[in-house]
């Protein structure tokens, strides 16, 4: 019988919107148990954050000076801050808003981003803004309105292929495309060309990948969740000001609140695991005891702690966490202009074909510090960003970093005449690169030993999921399965819909 939802049991506007309930249990734990969670990113604080909801003695570890991880960010020391990057905060992301809820229940500290042109250099430039929220209608939309699709191009789409997109079921579709990379997939739909460059540039290099070496069932799972699939739309939320302000200082006190000992400069060097519990040996040679062990890190160091791991058996689980890649590097530029950019400009803009620039963002039009600044100095606050970049731009990034000043120019000439008063260039190459291959060899949540979760957007997960959600989803799901074991009930998850608008 199918259940009647109401409106505000929903996470969102969707009433298609699934919820996948947690394994049932007592609400809270009623003996002791101590579980060790390594690494403060938002997979790390989502396992936390449940565990210690219901009872459970949690020991946070995280490596870096802050929370929040590849979401961190941190003060310069003259009122600016820095942080890893402008985050796209979609309202399909329910569990991390879920989670963001925690501190913030009515999510007033994200604000709606009205609408993120997606501009390229011969002029072409799509926008979500008026297109209708749910499918189909959301599609026909932006076919009408778009001038990357011209109707005319729709007679060359292979329409079998096409279909695809819509005829999703998940989990089945994540092993249904095994073996074929993003760029063969669009290759068979025969999109227009610009389609085509922006489902590659905006979708698959969002991911950091370069799509010949990109997972063709993410690209699907993708489109799915944020557009064909879901009727939350394409726009997104971004946080008010900084990140460790507006979402980790208020997340890092409720778990404190809750009884966690969040430690940060504090990383795990080494785990064993055992039936009844699991050992964590610290950078500093100090060791915590613990019922069991959650490694929420990102993909290099889970590998290094699972190539360490003391645990009897697990080869072949072994060898496919040894198997997970990373992306490429990626480039953020931020720039302290000494004089304002066109008051017309949005706060976000994702560009294709202007070199190495994936996207601009203009932070005094969200962030409060920096629009302090702003309003003090007379500037803009500009950032660029670069994904899929050579892996030389990790010994020496001057060349990106030029390149993306000059594409800013382009876009935005008036920055040309601007000086820079400060520059923070920041060089990495910690994101995951979901590959073409068998789906199902990928490491999920659980592992051989039930003391021994993983999470974090490079982990295996049914449904679909990405990034930052996929890395809350983790969490909890982590944090569930070690619930389970002590008959306490777990955190329900939301998803969209996990099958498309063609039944198959
Ligand atoms: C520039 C950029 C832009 C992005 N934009 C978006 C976007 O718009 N939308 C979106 O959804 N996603 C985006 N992402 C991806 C998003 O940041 C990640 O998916 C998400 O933050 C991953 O969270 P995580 O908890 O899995 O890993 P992480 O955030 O990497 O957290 C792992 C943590 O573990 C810590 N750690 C590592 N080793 C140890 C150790 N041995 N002991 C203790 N701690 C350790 C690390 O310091 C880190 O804090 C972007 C990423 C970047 C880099």
């Amino acid at each position: 019988m199918a259940i009647r939802r109401h409106r505000q049991d929903l996470p969102g506007r969707d009433p298609r919107a699934v919820r996948h309930p947690a394994p049932k249990g007592r609400y809270r734990l009623t003996d002791h148990r101590h579980v060790v969670v390594v690494g403060g990113g938002i997979a790390g604080l989502a396992a936390a954050t449940v565990l210690a909801e219901r009872g459970v003695r949690v020991t946070l570890l995280e490596a870096g000076e802050r929370l929040g991880g590849r979401v961190a960010a941190w003060p310069l020391g003259d009122g600016r801050t820095m942080s890893r990057g402008f985050h796209a905060f979609f309202r399909q992301y329910y569990n991390l808003r879920g989670l963001l809820k925690r501190t913030d229940p009515d999510l007033d500290r994200l604000i709606p981003v009205d609408d993120y042109p997606l501009q390229r250099p011969d002029g072409l430039r799509d926008s979500f803004t008026n297109l209708p929220k749910t499918p189909p209608w959301s599609i026909l939309g932006f076919v009408l309105q778009s001038p990357t699709f011209p109707v005319r191009a729709l007679a060359d789409v292979d329409l079998k292929a096409a279909t695809e997109l819509i005829r999703v079921s998940f989990p089945r579709t994540f092993s249904d495309y095994d073996d074929e990379s993003a760029a063969q997939f669009l290759d068979r739909l025969r999109f227009p060309a610009a389609a085509r460059d922006l489902a590659l540039e905006v979708f698959a290099r969002s991911f950091f990948a370069d799509p010949s070496n990109f997972s063709a069932a993410e690209l699907v799972a993708m489109f799915h969740t944020y557009f064909l699939g879901s009727a939350e739309g394409l726009l997104f939320d971004v946080p008010d000001d900084d990140y460790d302000t507006a979402l980790w200082q208020p997340l890092g006190n409720l778990l404190r609140e809750l009884g966690a000992d969040v430690r940060t400069g504090a990383r795990a060097e080494k785990v064993a695991v055992r039936d009844d519990g699991a050992t964590v040996t610290l950078a500093d040679g100090s060791t915590l005891e613990a019922d069991a062990v959650v490694v929420a890190t990102d993909p290099a160091p889970a590998r290094g702690l699972v190539a360490g791991l003391e645990a009897e058996g697990g080869e072949a689980w072994r060898d496919s966490v040894a198997a997970t890649v990373n992306a490429p590097p990626f480039v953020v530029v931020r720039l302290w202009y000494d004089g304002k950019v066109d008051a017309d400009r949005p706060a976000f803009v994702a560009t294709s074909g202007y070199g190495p620039l994936d996207n601009v963002s203009v932070l005094e039009r969200f962030e409060a510090g920096a629009a302090r600044w702003s309003d003090e100095e007379g500037g803009s606050v500009v950032e660029l960003h670069a994904y899929a970049c050579d892996e030389s731009a990790l010994a020496d990034p001057q060349p990106v970093v030029d390149a993306l000043e000059r594409e800013l120019h382009r876009i935005f000439p008036e920055t040309e005449s601007l000086g820079v008063r400060h520059r923070e260039v920041l060089v990495r190459d910690d994101c995951t690169l979901i590959t073409p291959g068998r789906w199902t060899d990928r490491p999920g949540v659980e592992t051989p030993w039930p003391r021994l979760a993983l999470a974090g957007d490079w982990v295996r997960c049914d449904y679909p999921v990405a990034l930052m959600e996929r890395a809350t989803t983790t969490g909890y799901l982590a944090a569930n399965a070690l619930l389970r074991q002590w008959g306490v009930a777990g955190q329900d998850i939301w998803t969209v819909p996990m099958r498309g608008l063609i039944p198959s």
